[in-house]
Formats: structure tokens, C-alpha cells, sequence
């Protein structure tokens, strides 16, 4: 299963990084490469019909290796970094970028990019996101700086370490016998009027199943037995790790969060084939970009081992 925003290329390259001095010679190669970010969007390449991530050389950019500049890793030898331009009004206006440089919205760029390079900008986006919003140590409030080319913030006062977090959220297609279960939520996929698996954020000191199974039952009211794990996603929106699951309902019948949810539903197998063709009247569900389609797909197409309980 290659989902988008997996494949990343690169060699994180844990051990050369906890070198501070080649961290700092290879941010100044010539041959390394850089990924400017701008307010979280990717700069792209267009050529001849094709999409690309467009890199700079630090050469070119003259931007200061010091600052915002973080490690992503290596391939072939050569290093790559992404750095944060955030600060300039217009991303032309940063060293070495000009009118010729687009940046597009992540979710955007990652339709039309190759998967390796859509795993490289989930990298690029959360790294750049937790940095910007842990500039100040959690303990005593004092500044932090970036060390191991961005794994590790160290408050300058107390010597905390911090490290880049990754949020982890279930997200689970149920069954009961010919039906599986759908919701909408408020904000997003109410406004698109789409209907997806259910998920949620897991809660600490908690295991993926015994998170699917709560989600399952505030959101809906539904008793969950068996979970089986499919697959994950990373989903840099700011930094979460979708962990895709299949589960089996144990009751049917529906009391949803009247706060959370505009809709739940069971809906039959063949509405929710015909759906993943986009060959349906009124229901609409996720597009393979997310893991949710994936979940779905394997659901209707016969594909989850799960095991209906003995009634
Ligand atoms: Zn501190």
C-alpha cells in the first residue's frame, strides 16, 4: 500500500547528523540541496508536461545555513534541507528566489507530485511547522535552539531536550454484516458533504484499539469487538500519523455526537462501491489521497479478514 505522503527517498541519515560541524560544512556544499518553504507551502517545478519539487543550492540561495534550515536527509550523497522563508512577504523576495519560484498548498501539490516526493514533503511541512511553534522551552519559557539538524530543540537555560512530535489518530471503517459505518463531521467534510470513516486522535496511556473503540462509541454510540490494523498515513496537517484500522460493531444502533457529527450512518456495501467510483447520486466519500479511501475500498471490494462475532 503506497500511500501518498509515504515513499520519502531519503536517508534521514540519523548518524551523520549528530555531527554539528559536517552539519554545518554540508549546509554550505555546493552540490546540497535546498527546499525554501514558504508559509508551509512547496515550491514546484513545471516542465514539459511534469511536476516536480523545485530545489535551490545553498550557493544560489545565500540563505544563512544557521537559521531555519533543517536536515531532511541524504540520497546519491547528497543533502538536502528544507528552510523556513516564512518571513518574507513575497517568497520571490528571499536570496537567490525570483517570479520564476511557485509555491503551491501542500494537499494541492501532493495530487500532482510522485508519492516519493509527496513522503519528502511530509517531512518538510511537519518538521517546519513544530519548529516555528516550539521556538520557547515548555519547562521555564526560555528560547530554544535546533540541534541534529532539526530532531532535537534544546531550551538554552534549563538544557531540556524537545522533540518533534508526530500525532497519532485512529481511523476506522466498522462493519456489521453488508453495511459499514460512515460519518460526517462539522467543518470539513460537512462543507464538501462527504462521508468517512470515523477517527480520532488517541488519547494518552491508550492502545490503537482501545482508542478505535472509544472514538467509535462516543461518535456514533456504536460497541466495537475485533480491530484489525490496515495501514498508516503520514498527514502533515500539522503532524499527524493516520493509523487506518477495520473493526467489527458489535450493536447497530446509532446515538451520535449531536457536537461532533452533522450525520452517521450504515451504508450498504453496493452505494458505497458505486460511491468510490464516483458513481453515485448523493453519497460522496474521501478520494485515494487519504487513507480513508483506502480503508473503505478494501472494506466494500471483500478484502478485511475481519470476523463476524457467533450471535
Ligand atoms: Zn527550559
Amino acid at each position: 500500500m503506497h500511500h501518498i505522503f509515504t515513499d520519502n527517498p531519503l536517508d534521514r541519515g540519523d548518524t551523520a547528523r549528530r555531527d554539528e560541524e559536517w552539519l554545518r560544512q554540508t549546509a554550505l556544499d555546493v552540490n546540497s540541496k535546498i527546499l525554501p518553504m514558504w508559509r508551509l507551502t512547496i515550491p514546484l517545478q513545471y516542465s514539459k508536461g511534469s511536476v516536480s519539487l523545485r530545489w535551490a543550492s545553498m550557493a544560489s540561495t545565500k540563505l544563512s545555513p544557521e537559521s531555519n534550515t533543517l536536515f531532511l536527509g541524504l540520497r546519491g550523497g547528497i543533502s538536502h534541507f528544507a528552510v523556513d522563508i516564512s518571513q518574507y512577504e513575497d517568497p520571490s523576495s528571499a536570496p537567490g528566489l525570483d517570479s520564476t519560484w511557485k509555491f503551491e498548498e501542500a494537499r494541492t501539490a501532493a495530487t500532482i507530485l510522485s508519492v516519493d516526493e509527496t513522503g519528502i514533503i511530509a517531512q518538510a511541512r511537519a518538521q517546519i511547522h513544530w519548529h516555528s511553534t516550539h521556538k520557547y522551552c515548555g519547562a521555564c519559557g526560555n528560547l530554544t535552539y535546533q540541534r541534529r539538524g532539526g530532531q532535537i530543540r534544546t531550551c538554552q537555560k534549563c538544557k531540556q531536550d524537545h522533540f518533534p512530535r508526530t500525532d497519532p489518530v485512529v481511523i476506522a471503517v466498522i462493519e456489521h454484516n453488508d453495511m459499514c459505518l460512515l460519518g460526517q463531521s462539522r467543518g470539513r467534510l460537512s462543507q464538501m458533504s462527504m462521508y468517512s470513516a470515523l477517527a480520532g486522535f488517541v488519547d494518552q496511556g491508550e492502545s490503537i484499539e482501545e482508542a478505535v473503540r472509544r472514538e467509535v462509541m462516543e461518535e456514533a454510540g456504536i460497541e466495537v469487538g475485533q480491530v484489525l490494523y490496515h495501514s498508516s498515513q503520514p498527514w502533515p496537517f500539522p503532524h499527524s500519523l493516520m493509523i487506518g484500522c477495520h473493526g467489527i460493531a458489535l450493536t447497530t444502533d446509532i446515538k451520535k455526537d449531536e457536537e461532533e457529527m452533522t450525520d452517521v450512518r450504515w451504508f450498504a456495501r453496493a452505494d458505497v462501491l458505486s460511491a468510490l467510483d464516483l458513481n453515485h447520486d448523493h453519497l460522496n466519500v474521501p478520494q485515494p489521497m487519504a487513507i480513508a479511501h483506502h480503508l473503505i475500498r478494501s472494506w466494500a471490494e471483500g478484502d478485511v479478514p475481519l470476523t463476524e462475532p457467533n450471535t
